[in-house]
């Protein structure tokens, strides 16, 4: 009689259905450029693993030839996009004993809250686990929102979210971009990446969306939605800017501090000044001291998914934002020293792919107050589009759109994949509606979801079994 197979046994399974019948096909079907043999990562010499292919004289395009990869095998959850979902995925993950490795391609962890230079937490007062853990942590060094729960320097939640990965046991590959998928069925076998050190592929038996744009799960060639109709308008871009000079009582009436006057204000002033703004709510939040974040433009209709357009969004709204800062200077009085510190490396994208899952959140879920038996996190924030063309004499950037939300919750099926069996996803491309997604989306929710969503992987890899399997549904 066979004996059942036990968890363990059962995950080896997997692994070597993810391993065996994948990747040796590729390899046969490679035509290795004999001139370049396989360089193991890292080598210090500075070797490259060499590509080679056709160039067609007909329509330019080319042919890239099959080659091996260097291939790692070392996890068992692999975390793609060290944001506030990815970081919070990663660390629940390795704390739960799973082998993790966490994909980032920027040189700090924190996505928005740092290469984004968000500064500001929404919808994590009511938040327990590693939301509260990130704010006390930041608090122990030294943080204090002067007016607001809750701003932060984002040099120092760089320091706090390295500091604790690596206290947790994460494996960090930062520099490091995720560009392909292999599959095998329904099931991932492995991820391609790019980097300094060339093209490399990567095993293990969970895999965790967390790049905001859901990247990972397109690759993987889930089913997706994006923007608000067929037309896939998404919510605008925003450069954020770090700013100084600035002394926070003589300013008071300007300093975002929750509502909508000091926008309102801020708003005026630019104007009287002959500056409008992209963005009719601009907003300075104050960090500590003398140091505010600015977020103040928008870069109406540009698709995440088009790197030219993202690259001339970038150009224009820093060019706009020393403009602002500029027409401030010239007001004199309070504004007189105002400088700008630096602008984010990365745009703050606000929309990308909503990877479908095994539940879609709706609005009618945020009408309703719907509630999980598999509740990931309450979210309480309402809807908030912000404004998806450049309206002419706008006087407010955004909207609920009439939609009124009762708290409601997020189940754990909105972050596990329709079509993939062991991807789950977490933070902005969990599988909602444009409308949910508005509301989801900020970092107080997508904190709690990673946590979440790294839990489930660890689960997985402990039990050998599918998230759909654990969950139920
Ligand atoms: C301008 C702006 C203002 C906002 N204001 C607020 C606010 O005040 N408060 C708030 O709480 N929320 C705010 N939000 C919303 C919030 O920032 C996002 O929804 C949130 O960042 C979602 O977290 P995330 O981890 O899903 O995504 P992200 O923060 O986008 O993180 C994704 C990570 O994945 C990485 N990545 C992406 N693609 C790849 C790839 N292919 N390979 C490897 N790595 C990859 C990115 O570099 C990034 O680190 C704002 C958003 C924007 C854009």
């Amino acid at each position: 009689m066979e004996t059942p197979p036990t968890d363990r046994t059962r995950r080896e399974l997997l692994k070597g259905m993810a391993t065996l019948s994948v990747l040796p096909a590729v390899a046969t079907a490679g035509q290795q450029d004999q001139t370049s043999p396989l360089i193991e990562v890292p080598n210090k010499e500075g070797k490259v693993n060499r590509t080679s292919g056709d160039l067609h004289t007909r329509d330019g395009a080319v042919l890239e030839h099959a080659r091996n990869l260097p291939t790692d095998s070392a996890s068992e959850v692999i975390v793609c996009g060290g944001g506030p979902a990815g970081v919070a995925a990663a660390l629940a993950s390795a704390r739960q004993g799973a082998k993790t490795l966490l994909i980032e391609v920027h040189g700090c962890l924190g996505g928005v809250w740092t290469a984004g230079m968000l500064c500001n937490i929404l919808d994590a007062g009511s938040k327990s686990g590693i939301m509260r853990e990130i704010e006390t942590r930041l608090e122990e060094a030294g943080n204090q929102p002067p007016t607001r729960k809750f701003t932060y320097n984002p040099e120092a939640m760089k320091r706090v979210l390295e500091e604790m990965c690596v206290e947790a046991g994460v494996r960090i590959r930062c520099q490091t971009r995720v560009v392909g998928a292999i599959r095998s069925g329904s099931t991932l076998a492995a991820i391609l990446t790019e980097s300094k050190a060339g093209r490399e592929a990567w095993t293990a038996e969970t895999f965790i969306d967390c790049t905001g744009d859901g990247d990972l799960g397109a690759h993987a060639g889930c089913a997706f939605d994006v923007g608000i109709d067929e037309s896939c308008t998404c919510q605008p871009m925003s450069l954020m800017a770090l700013v100084s000079g600035l002394d926070a009582e003589a300013i008071g009436p300007y300093i975002n501090a929750g509502g909508t006057d000091a926008k309102r204000q801020l708003l005026q002033l630019l104007q009287d000044h002959g500056c409008h703004p992209s963005y009719a709510s601009p907003s300075l939040f104050h960090i500590q001291d003398n140091l505010f974040a600015l977020m103040a433009n928008h870069e109406y209709g540009v698709s995440a998914f088009d790197p030219d357009a993202v690259t001339e969004a970038t150009i224009r709204a820093r060019k706009e934002v020393n403009r602002i800062v500029d027409t401030l200077r010239g007001v004199g009085g309070a504004w007189k020293d105002v400088a700008l510190v630096a602008t984010a490396e990365q745009i703050g994208i606000r929309e990308g792919r909503r990877i479908q899952g095994r539940y879609v959140v709706t609005e009618q879920d945020l009408v309703e107050g719907k509630e999980h038996k598999d509740a990931v996190c309450k979210v309480k924030f309402p809807v908030d589009v912000h404004t998806l063309t450049n309206e002419v004499g706008k006087t407010k950037g955004y909207s609920n759109h009439d939609i009124e939300v009762k708290p409601y919750d997020i189940p754990l099926r909105a972050l596990i994949s329709k079509d993939v069996d062991n991807l789950l996803m977490a933070g902005r491309c969990i599988s909602g509606d444009f409308f949910a997604h508005a509301s989801y989306r900020v970092t107080g929710n997508a904190v709690p979801m990673g946590e979440a969503a790294g839990k489930l992987a660890a689960d997985c890899v402990a039990k050998g079994k599918r998230a759909h399997e654990v969950v139920g549904g």
